[in-house]
């Protein structure tokens, strides 16, 4: 009897269900590197380099507890780049009478899964991914029967029932969230923390030069390559955090600045993502900063909401609303995206910032990412599965399950409003107020019609009098139409 156990690239945590009974002697864990899971998009260079140097790693350390591996590069003789292909290969190499998997993060790969057990001949056990605070039943009894879904309400549940930041039945500090305390643009004078980057060993260097070989025209810089690939390094970035940023993370949450895509954000999602850290203990670690005062409650508070929130509950609705999720366009958005999102050859700052910081670090911050290239597509209009292909390709945390509803509700409103509760649109004051980045632009952020006005503004109101028969009643909206309705009928036109 032997059991093939089937770790896919995002399942690196020795908690992982496919490990669990595992049987030394007799089970064999396959790890491979598929090409076809590689190109689904085109992605950054850094993520490529990531997933693999961190699979090379992992598979290095399951070796040295004497567990049997079986590890395909991608270079491999006979790799067939799919994940079936080379689990089929596998299961006749070891004569496997059963594979156990862990559920995967993309609904297109959980419903091939669904075929593998009659393709192989042998029973698939798929299981849950229990690194998550709230499983997909959790999720769908808290969404059930709720007229509309909103991530605070979610989040407060979370909190009774993980008890963090809890002083018994109140949330600690007697509010649930401290967001008005956290939207300061950063001072001139702020010093930044210094980021803890990790030099590539040998392993990451071979993974560099196999990307930059196969795949030299993918989106984005190749090196410098800083990003941790093992536990352990995962967890000196996550210390590095909670001691040199964390007490800012709050206040500057909103931030923008040139030249920093990092400030005071954690830069965890691509270790959380992948395996190599666990939400829970990442929250836990941030409780702990507050306990003991080496971090203010609203820093804390703000950044568990994050993780206890926002990730979860992305996370609930894309495995509740999937498929059919993906294919809503409730805004009916069809322009293409224009080319500057891959170039980031634009004379819009904000964007020539926000996409510079992409190419080079495969990262940009959230506010970035929604306020800045969500915010324009959403107001050109660009069509939400254009736009989704480019965040899943850029991104090194990018993983379907968590990308779609970031992008599809959050930013492109394509849900109309499961998500979020109004769009989030903003004009150029907005993104001047939050960042140094319209100084030096161009266009004039005060400016709102000519050749030198901010191209947001003219945007944002065109976007609110084309979709006023659908956000007209929204009450998060009002004051906009309000002040929408006192603007002459020349400036409207
Ligand atoms: C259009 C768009 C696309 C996004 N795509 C992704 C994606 O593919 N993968 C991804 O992990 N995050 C995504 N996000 C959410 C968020 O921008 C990133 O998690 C965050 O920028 C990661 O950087 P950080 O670790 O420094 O996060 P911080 O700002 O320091 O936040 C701490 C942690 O909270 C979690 N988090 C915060 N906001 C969200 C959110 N909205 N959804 C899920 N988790 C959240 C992340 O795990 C993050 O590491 C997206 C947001 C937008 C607006
Ligand atoms: S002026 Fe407008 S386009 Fe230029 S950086 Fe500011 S917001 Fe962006």
């Amino acid at each position: 009897m032997t059991t093939l156990r089937f770790i896919l690239g995002d399942h690196l945590s020795r908690s992982i269900a496919t490990l669990d009974g595992l049987d030394k002697q007799h089970d064999v864990v396959l790890m491979a590197e598929v090409g076809g899971e590689s190109t689904v998009v085109g992605f950054h260079k850094q993520k490529l380099v990531l997933i693999y140097s961190a699979m090379r790693h992992f598979a290095q350390e399951l070796g040295a507890e004497g567990i049997r591996i079986d590890y395909v590069t991608l270079d491999a003789d006979g790799n067939t780049q799919t994940l079936i292909g080379e689990l089929a290969r596998a299961c006749q190499r070891h004569g496997a009478t059963q594979v156990v998997v862990t559920e995967p993060g993309a609904w297109r790969v959980r419903d091939e899964m669904k075929d593998w057990s009659a393709t192989l001949g042998v029973p698939v056990e798929i299981r849950e991914d229990r690194r998550f605070l709230c499983s997909h039943d959790q999720f769908a009894a808290w969404a059930q029967d709720r007229n509309s879904l909103r991530m605070e309400f979610f989040y407060r549940e979370m909190r009774r029932a993980t008890g963090l930041l809890m002083a018994g039945p109140q949330p600690e500090g007697g509010q649930w969230n401290f967001d008005v305390d956290n939207r300061e643009p950063i001072p001139a004078d702020k010093l930044l923390p210094e980021r803890e980057r990790f030099t590539p060993d040998a392993i990451t260097e071979a993974v560099i030069e196999l990307v930059g070989a196969r795949y030299p025209k993918n989106f984005g810089d190749l090196e410098p390559f800083g990003w941790a690939v093992t536990r352990t390094d995962a967890l000196v970035a996550l210390d590095h955090f909670i001691a040199q940023c964390l007490p800012d993370f709050g206040r500057y949450q909103d931030a923008m600045q040139s030249g920093e895509p990092f400030l005071f954000h954690a830069i965890l999602s691509p270790y959380l993502n992948v395996g190599l850290l666990l939400p829970d203990e990442v929250c836990a670690a941030a409780e702990r900063a507050f306990y003991d005062g080496s971090a203010p409650l609203n820093a804390v508070e703000g950044f568990i909401r994050q993780i206890l929130g926002w990730r979860e509950y992305v996370r609930g609705i894309y495995w509740l609303k999937m498929p059919d999720y993906a294919g809503t366009n409730a805004l009916e958005a069809k322009r293409d995206l224009p080319w500057f999102y891959w170039s980031g050859e634009t004379e819009m700052n904000c964007l020539a910032q926000a996409i510079g910081d992409t190419q080079r670090h495969a990262y940009a911050h959230h506010i970035q990412r929604l306020m800045i290239t969500g915010n324009f597509a959403l107001l050109a209009g660009i069509s939400p599965a254009q736009l989704e292909y480019w965040y899943l390709a850029v991104y090194i945390d990018a993983f379907d399950w968590v990308e779609l509803p970031n992008t599809h509700g959050m930013v492109a409103f394509a849900d109309g409003g499961l998500m979020a509760s109004k769009p989030y649109a903003a004009s150029g004051a907005y993104i001047n107020r939050m960042s140094d980045y319209c100084a030096p632009c161009r266009y004039k952020p005060s400016v709102k019609t000519g050749p030198d006005a901010c191209p947001f503004n003219y945007l944002y109101w065109n976007f609110m009098l084309e979709h006023r028969a659908k956000l007209g009643a929204n009450q998060r909206l009002s004051m906009v139409y309000r002040n929408l309705d006192r603007m002459d009928q020349a400036r409207q036109n």
